[in-house]
């Protein structure tokens, strides 16, 4: 049965005290136009997918219109940037309409980002783009194909608007989905203002809502702490695994739920190397792909720090839980990395040598300029033959002489090279979005309003697993003169 209202919400953080947040509607924009409704995450959402693509449901995506039971407000943060402190960000550009309840009984924020200025806003203009807005639809869709947590993309729309960046470029507005946008940089906001019972709201806000299992514990906020350390560290082992590279590792845009959000200048890698850098504002490479975990584990120490005054009755035992806590993250990261990682190399069982084993190979990928999703896909044909993953190597036989020790492991573990070739597939994506497709995408969009190489790499996209021979130019890496070198936000 079809409800009154498109959208069923039920709102937890607008009960919060009134300055977690800045109640406001978002500014209306000339001319909506839809871009894409993800029909299939509306219905997971209890949204039926043509309320929202009919005239209402755009305007309600372009901000026009405030659904019912929406309480749209836009969140106080702060944050560190690039390492400095920064008192106040909050959403500068983005409104949350509300919540809803999904099928699986998931609490999700709809929020509408590009929506117009909000006090949060300092210099800037409130807007975003279509191209980092379609950036941002397909990496996260792709993202969440790929099973890894994340932010999702509810629709994409045009807002009529020409906003001035380095030149003129068509308005846009995503609206995202998220288990919560509380970052490590809200409860920063709070703590480094002395607001200690902001704090402890804050904090019982996420235990109930995304760590109910902390409120059993004999202490909540340190199962909280420890809760957000193992998330963190298990999302930034998946981005490894995958290339992944977020590009702005803030820590205001560090979800406390341990989903990736806030895609700006991420990208995936073409070829290997750890030092690699899309991001055209990292100029000194501190959010580099190899600095990624390092990255984490400082902005957890951000985290823990605000957490201090909840942690124990004395200065001295609260520092000493906060430490405890945070000195585990290498160990949880590396556990979940290594756990990857045999996967992708098709090893079942645990031994030893095996992280010696995967630097080796990473290590060779990057002095012979190999592709990183080329060179793991491939491995699931190379388990008894040399072709064709040698090929992606500048000296092929770097990888002979690796896949020597690599055959020697496998055999001493035993199994069918049958299953292993299996297991290895479902490890190791055929189909990420590369920034040439991307940038295609958004160069068909601005510069022929023509969408249907969006809606083609999306359903690509979205079956990263499966061979699709049709699609087959899709797993290419960039050929020279297509290679994107930076990335904008
Ligand atoms: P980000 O680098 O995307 O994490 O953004 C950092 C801060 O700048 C956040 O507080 C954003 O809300 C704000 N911001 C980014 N772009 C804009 C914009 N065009 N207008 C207003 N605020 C913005
Ligand atoms: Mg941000
Ligand atoms: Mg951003």
């Amino acid at each position: 049965p079809q409800s009154a209202a498109p959208i069923a919400f039920d709102n937890s953080y607008a009960r919060l005290p009134d300055r977690f947040f800045a109640r406001l509607a978002p500014t209306p924009v000339p001319q909506p136009r839809l871009v894409r409704v993800n029909e299939a995450l509306a219905r997971h959402l209890g949204i039926d997918p043509q309320r929202l693509t009919a005239p209402e449901g755009v305007a309600i995506l372009a901000g026009n219109r405030v659904p019912a039971g929406a309480e749209p407000l836009a969140m106080a943060y702060a944050g560190h940037q690039f390492g400095n402190w920064v008192p106040q960000l909050g959403d500068g550009r983005a409104v949350l309409l509300g919540e809803v309840i999904d099928r699986d009984g998931v609490r999700r924020d709809i929020q509408l980002k590009g929506a117009g200025r909000t006090p949060f806003s300092r210099s800037g203009d409130g807007r975003a783009v279509l191209g980092p807005v379609l950036r941002e639809y397909i990496v996260s869709e792709a993202m969440a194909a790929l099973g890894i947590p994340t932010t999702r993309a509810l629709a994409a729309v045009t807002t009529g608007e020409q906003i001035l960046r380095q030149t003129l470029l068509p308005g846009a507005i995503i609206t995202r989905v998220a288990r919560s946008h509380v970052r490590i940089g809200t409860f920063q906001f709070f703590a480094r203002r002395g607001d200690l019972e902001g704090v402890r709201l804050l904090a019982d806000h996420v235990i109930e809502r995304l760590y109910p299992e902390a409120a059993a514990a004999a202490q909540p906020y340190r199962a909280l702490l420890d809760a957000v350390i193992e998330r963190t560290a298990a999302l930034v082992a998946r981005w490894q695994q995958v290339g992944f590279i977020h590009g702005v590792m803030n820590t205001d845009n560090m979800s406390i739920a341990g989903e990736t959000i806030d895609y700006g200048p991420c990208a995936f890698m073409d070829t290997y190397h750890p030092g690699t850098v899309y991001s055209s504002i990292d100029s000194g490479g501190r959010y580099a792909y190899g600095n990624q975990p390092r990255i984490a584990h400082w902005n957890l120490v951000r985290f823990a720090e605000t957490l201090l005054p909840l942690l124990g009755d004395d200065e001295a035992a609260a520092i000493a839980a906060a430490q405890a806590a945070i000195d585990a993250f290498p160990a949880r990261f590396e556990a979940a990395w290594l756990a990857g990682f045999r996967r992708k190399l098709g090893l079942a069982q645990a031994r030893d040598d095996d992280a010696a084993l995967i630097q080796d190979l990473l290590k060779r990928m990057a002095e012979n300029s190999a592709d990183f999703t080329l060179t793991f896909r491939r491995l699931a044909d190379a388990i008894e033959t040399d072709t064709p993953a040698r090929d992606l190597f500048d000296d092929p036989a770097a990888f002979d002489a690796w896949a020597v020790s690599w055959r020697q492991r496998l055999a001493a573990e035993g199994g069918a090279a049958a299953e292993r070739r299996i297991a290895m597939r479902a490890a190791n994506p055929a189909f990420i979005p590369r920034n040439h497709r991307v940038e295609a995408v958004i160069a068909a969009a601005q510069e022929s309003a023509d969408f249907a190489p969006l809606d083609e790499l999306l359903a690509v996209l979205s079956a990263p697993y499966d061979d699709q021979p049709r699609f087959a130019r899709y797993t290419d890496p960039p050929k020279p003169h297509e290679v994107v070198h930076q990335t904008f936000c």
